[in-house]
């Protein structure tokens, strides 16, 4: 793979070469301080100097970092998924008319193309479970496959981790190998880049920049071993289906589920998670009504409603389903983990509870009722 050089006040040529291709481009600017993916104009709008700081039930933004960089920020609070997946979708609506009523249906096609600029290698790995779930499952939705289908993805890999960021342990991250139409990597004075498609290719040629120096290629690379080599967080996907399956009446669901307020945050930050209802509605003259499909989360009560009532009534129950389903059922449905380790979850969960804690919790809890068991 060729690697060119990118000066940062060139930026605004990448910029203007995926408008000319017709993409409406969506990248990290700053709305009401903090980075937040909205339309991205110029490249002065990118996040210069803006750190990011993570923790458990913690997210904190610096604007005084140098302002050579845009990137360091590394994860806007809310991801991709409500680009290519929104959290409310207008699947129909029905209006009487004199002869009688008229369905019309949202044409996914008939949007703009949307270039989105600065995806991490995590949350393209999260594109790409969504491709399997939404686009290449019996149930394909039709939104979705359309927009991604016609996306263009600048992926930015990453030279700095967050402390809550635990991609390395699960292999997705900080490096996007492949799924990207571009890569960037920052470096000290501009961009190295890769192209990953012919898409890439053909605008990188369009562009004719130079190629960049082995100098710039070593930097690119370090920078991105730093971050992986910072992560203290860890999540050892080994054995961790069966952890799970063995463990489902443990005591330590209870624990969690009492720390845990059900309130859901942690499936709406998550790239991964896809899960929706369906809500009809109509207008006070009864001339119209629609349908909407709407994320829905696990833990709400009136998800697992079966004739009769719901079937987890407690937040322990929910708790429970939700980890299972993402670390041990995917694997099974999907053949892949339901978690890149993004950490969204860790940030954004009002009570701080870490899965990666709390997996590690039931490893050590299994481990010492084994060593009892083999006990003489
Ligand atoms: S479970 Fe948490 S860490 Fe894993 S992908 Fe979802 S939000 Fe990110
Ligand atoms: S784990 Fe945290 S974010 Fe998720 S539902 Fe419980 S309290 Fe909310």
């Amino acid at each position: 793979m060729n690697a060119y050089w990118l000066s940062r006040d060139r930026l605004d040529a990448l910029l203007e070469a995926l408008k000319r291709r017709g993409y409406r481009v969506i990248g990290p600017v700053m709305r009401e301080g903090l980075p937040t993916l909205a339309p991205l104009e110029r490249a002065r709008d990118l996040p210069w100097g803006v750190e990011a700081r993570a923790a458990p039930g913690r997210y904190e933004v610096r604007e005084d970092a140098p302002k050579a960089r845009a990137f360091d920020f590394v994860l806007t609070p809310q991801g991709w998924k409500r680009l290519l997946f929104p959290p409310e979708r207008l699947l129909f609506r029905v209006r009487r008319t004199d002869l009688g009523y008229e369905v019309t249906t949202p044409d996914p096609e008939a949007e703009p193309p949307l270039a989105l600029f600065g995806v991490r290698p995590c949350e393209l790995r999260a594109i790409q479970i969504h491709d399997r779930v939404l686009s290449q499952g019996p149930f394909a939705d039709e939104a979705y496959t359309a927009r991604r289908r016609a996306a263009f993805i600048v992926v930015v890999q990453c030279t700095r981790s967050l402390e809550t960021c635990f991609c390395a342990s699960v292999g997705t991250g900080p490096e996007a190998r492949e799924g990207f139409d571009l890569a960037l990597t920052e470096v000290t004075d501009g961009f190295v880049v890769v192209s990953g498609s012919f898409k890439g290719a053909d605008l990188l040629q369009e562009m004719d920049l130079p190629e960049a120096t082995e100098a710039q290629q070593r930097e690119a690379r370090e920078a991105v071993a730093r971050a992986a080599r910072s992560q203290r967080r860890r999540l050892d996907p080994q054995g961790l289906r069966d952890l799970l399956y063995g463990n489902l009446e443990s005591p330590l669901w209870q624990e969690i589920g009492e720390r845990c307020i059900g309130c859901g945050n942690c499936t709406m930050v998550c790239p991964t998670c896809f899960c929706t209802t369906v809500e009809d509605g109509s207008d006070l003259s009864g001339r119209e009504a629609w349908r909407i499909q709407r994320w829905d989360s696990c833990f709400s009560v009136e998800y697992a409603y079966i004739h009769g009532g719901s079937i987890r009534r407690s937040v322990a129950s929910r708790y429970r389903q939700w980890l299972t389903h993402k670390l041990a059922g995917w694997q099974d449905q999907f053949g892949t983990l339901g978690c890149v380790g993004c950490g969204r979850c860790i940030v954004w969960c009002p009570v701080g509870i870490d899965l990666t804690e709390e997996v590690a919790r039931f490893r050590e809890q299994h481990a010492a009722v084994a060593a009892q068991e083999e006990q003489p």
